[in-house]
This record gives C-alpha cells, structure tokens and sequence, in this order.
C-alpha cells in the first residue's frame, strides 16, 4: 500500500523551527517510499486562527522546497484541506457516535465547569469532566435545552479500558481510559474541535503514517479512543521529540533567545538547503558519518527507525556553518539577488552601492559570514559617511606610530590618482620602505584609522570597495577632528 503523510498545521501564527521539521519528516518519509505528502490547514479553532496565516505557511514550505502533491492551493482527491470548509463532511460523523450513544450532549455551562475545575484542584487532583451530562434522559435534554443553554457533544469514553499502540520514536505505549474525562468533540458554536477533526480527516484521506511533535503524544489516546468508536484502524505514529535550546532546557513558542521561525531565517538570508539540512539532523541521524545532505540525499536515507527518543538541542554555530557552506556552493547570482533584496530594503541602495559593488562586498566578504543578512552589517563600515571607531581602534589611535602611518598613507593616497589593488598594495610597500613598519601593524593601523574597526575582511578589497574619494575624506576627516592631533605636528 502507498503511503500518505500530512502536515497539518493549525493557521494560529508562523512556521516554526519544530513545524518546519515535522513538514520536513513527512516529506521525506513520502518522497522515500514513493507516497503522498498531504497539507492540510487545521482551522477549526476560531478564536486562535491569524488572518492569512495559513498563506504564510504555505509560502515558507515552498521556500524550503518541500512541495506538496495535495493540499488547499492545488487541492486533491480528498478535499478540501481547510478543515473549516469541511464541516458538512464531519457532520454524520458526529450524528453517527450520538445515536450509537458513544457520544452525548452536554448542557453544562463554563460556570459550571469552571467550578468543577476548581474544586478538583482545592482536592489537588487533575481535572477530569465530571460526567453530569453522560446520562441525561431525552426528557432532561429538552428542559435543559429550553433553558436557552448551549450544547457541546462529549465523546464517551469508556471505562477501564487500556489504551495501546506503537509509536515509531517511542516504542510501546499504553494510557489508561480512565485518566481521560469525556472530552468535547463538537464546540457549542457547532464546530468540531480538533481531536475530532483529526480523526475523521486522516481516516477520510487515508493517511497512513502520523509524523508530529512530540506535544501531541498525550493527545493521541483521545484520539485512538475515537478511531476505535467509529472501528477505523489506527495510522502509525511517530511523535518526534521537542526541540531543546544549548541549554538542555524547553524551547517555548514565545522564547526569543534563538530565532524560531522561517521568516526570520528567510529575511536574515539564510538558504533553505541549509535550513533543511540543519532540520534533518534534529532528531534523525543518517547511517554513516555524512552530514551535508541535498533533499534528494535525505530522502534517500531516511528512515523512521533513526529517529532519535531524546530531545534535539539546537545548535546556532552549526546552522551558521551549514548555512555558509551551502553559500558557498551556491550561484553567486542567487546571493547577489537576495543581497540587493536587502539592500533595498535597508534603504542602502545609491549611487555608491550598485550590484556591481554589492558583488564584490559578497567576494570579499563572503568566506567569512554565515548569512547574507551579514553583509548588511559588514557593509556598515564602508557606507557610513563617518568612521566609528570601535575602543581597540581608539586606543591604537593613540600610538605615535600609528599616527604616522596614516599621515603617510593620506599623503600617497592623495598624490596617487589610481585606485585599484595593485596600486593600494605598491602604497603599502612605500609606506612600509618609509616608516619601516610592515605587516600586521601597518595594516591594523591603516584599518583603525579608516574603518574604526581593527579587525575586518581583506584590508586592501576593502579600501577599493571603499573607493579613493571616501578612503581620502576619511583620512582627512579624522585629523580634522583631532583624532591626529600629534599627526597634525608631525
Ligand atoms: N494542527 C496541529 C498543530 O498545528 C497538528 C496536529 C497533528 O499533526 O495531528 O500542532
């Protein structure tokens, strides 16, 4: 039998690191056994969806390249797959489990409930429905209903019965029923809720293998209970275990020490070849020692049985590596244009910063940075109508010699019409032959003055992409501000 996999996020805010990598797994458990990767858009619950968010989902999964053969743009045999336009399908579903008594109405307010909630933990006990509405006669429903109450349907659950199933990370796992109190099925508004809609959805469209984190493990009980209601069999389960920060600890959705979302990997520059291939290693290890994989080599090797039991923790110095190969592999025209996206958006774009100009910060800059968004920052420098000088600057500033390295590189620079790399290092030498400094002190002493910085890309690429004119005004600027009061006697 093929197999069919889903990613079925709900649309309540953006693609996150762990949703990219349950996307990731489900694509590559399809491409690998020659199966369909299903997106489906769980919507049902109102009140935390986010406008368009479900746009912005698919959006960053075509980024990432993992393209999907059914889902809510290009539809498919089992559609439709927003939930919310599914609800007549749902209905004789829910109509079916009443009238089998294997679920009821429930007339119980949230004051009601909410009571029952606290008593429950004054008795420092986990909540669980009471059941007043279980056994409720037809009689008792009308007059509750003529109150003007609203209803929910509850699912039954039964009583005492062991809940099993084998889960592909965690192995073996049984739930007791009891511990589960009828839960909602179908909201008051009419709408189901999420474990109801879940079932019936991967039932309907076949879905043979359920790939999701690892906070939905103790939903899967409630889940199976409902399979077993309606005499389905059950899909195969993989719950992926949580994605940890450097420090061992949970990351929550609202963490800000590590950047959680494609967008911001996206916006910053970072390719999605290294954002999958970074993704891949959190909680799956390949065979042999390889660790740079294309997506058509992942999928190649993939297999649920290297899926890892312990949490993955993310590692930032290793996607910035990843990411830097991967820039390196990559087109330079792809770099430029995501460069001058930036650029552009920066506002940095005039008559100084051209592509021409952007293409060669990225060749001098390139090596060196783990994202295009880098260039950015490292462009600061060479734009800024002034130089700021870092404190290691400032204090070298101070030095004598210093100073008269940058006297005599004005002087030569002034003199000297041409500007390009074999003229700045012939410059050097001179400097050199006169002050007879050379090496790093000649060149930390040239980049403190002109740059405010003293360590950097390539020193000479860098003075040419700065250009003669500012190379000048710099020099001079900086004297005039006293920062060479001694050069000024010298
Ligand atoms: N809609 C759920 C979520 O966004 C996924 C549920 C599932 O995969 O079963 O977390």
């Amino acid at each position: 039998m093929s197999i069919r996999v889903r990613f079925a996020p709900s649309p309540t805010g953006h693609l996150h690191l762990g949703g990219a990598r349950t996307a990731l797994f489900n694509y590559l458990l399809a491409k690998k056994r020659g199966g369909t990767f299903i997106v489906r858009i769980e919507d049902t619950d109102q009140t935390r969806n986010v406008e368009k968010a479900d746009l912005g989902f698919l959006e960053n999964l075509r980024w990432l390249g993992l393209h999907w053969d059914e889902g809510p743009d290009i539809g498919g045999d089992y559609g439709p797959y927003h939930c919310m336009d599914r609800l007549n399908i749902y209905q004789p579903y829910v109509d079916r489990l009443i009238s089998e008594g294997k679920a009821y109405p429930c007339y119980c307010t949230e004051e009601e409930l909410e009571t029952e909630r606290q008593e429950s933990m004054r008795q420092n006990r986990i909540y669980k429905y009471s059941g007043k509405c279980r056994d409720l006669n037809a009689e008792q429903r009308r007059t509750l209903g003529q109150e003007g109450r609203k209803k929910t349907v509850r699912f039954r659950v039964p009583e005492g019965r062991l809940i099993q199933f084998s889960d592909d990370v965690r192995g073996d796992m049984k739930f007791g029923s009891d511990d589960i109190g009828d839960f909602i099925m179908v909201k008051s508004d009419g709408i189901p809720t999420y474990h109801f809609a879940v079932v019936v959805d991967d039932h309907l469209m076949k879905i043979t293998h359920v790939i999701r984190g690892e906070e939905h493990l103790s939903n899967t009980p409630r889940q199976i209970l409902i399979y077993d209601a309606f005499g389905w069999e059950i899909p195969q389960f993989a719950h992926l275990a949580l994605i940890l920060k450097p420090s061992g600890k949970k990351l929550s959705k609202r963490d800000e020490s590590i950047l959680q979302f494609m967008d911001q990997y996206r916006s910053l520059g970072y390719l999605p070849e290294a954002m999958n291939n970074f993704l891949v290693l959190l909680g799956w290890s390949p065979e042999g020692e390889q660790e740079l994989f294309t997506l058509e080599e992942m999928a190649a090797s993939f297999s649920l049985d290297r899926l890892h039991k312990s949490g993955a923790i993310f590692d930032q110095a290793k996607l910035d590596w990843m990411n830097n190969y991967y820039m390196r592999q990559a087109d330079p025209e792809r770099l430029i244009d995501l460069a001058v996206t930036m650029f552009q958006q920066q506002g940095l774009i005039d008559d100084r910063v051209d592509v021409r100009w952007i293409a060669e910060l990225i060749s001098l800059c390139g090596e060196r940075i783990s994202h295009v968004g880098e260039l950015v920052s490292m462009a600061e420098p060479l734009l800024r109508a002034e130089t700021v000088y870092s404190e290691d600057a400032m204090r070298l500033l101070e030095e004598d010699q210093v100073q008269m390295i940058a006297n005599s590189f004005l002087e030569k620079v002034k003199e000297d019409h041409e500007w390009n790399a074999i003229r700045i290092t012939d410059l050097m030498k001179n400097i050199h032959k006169e002050t007879g400094l050379k090496g790093r002190s000649l060149y930390v002493a040239i980049r403190a003055v002109v740059f405010g910085e003293t360590q950097g890309p390539d020193l000479i690429h860098s003075l040419l992409l700065l250009g003669r004119e500012t190379v000048i005004y710099r020099l001079d600027h900086s004297k005039m501000n006293g920062i060479h009061s001694k050069v000024n006697n010298f």
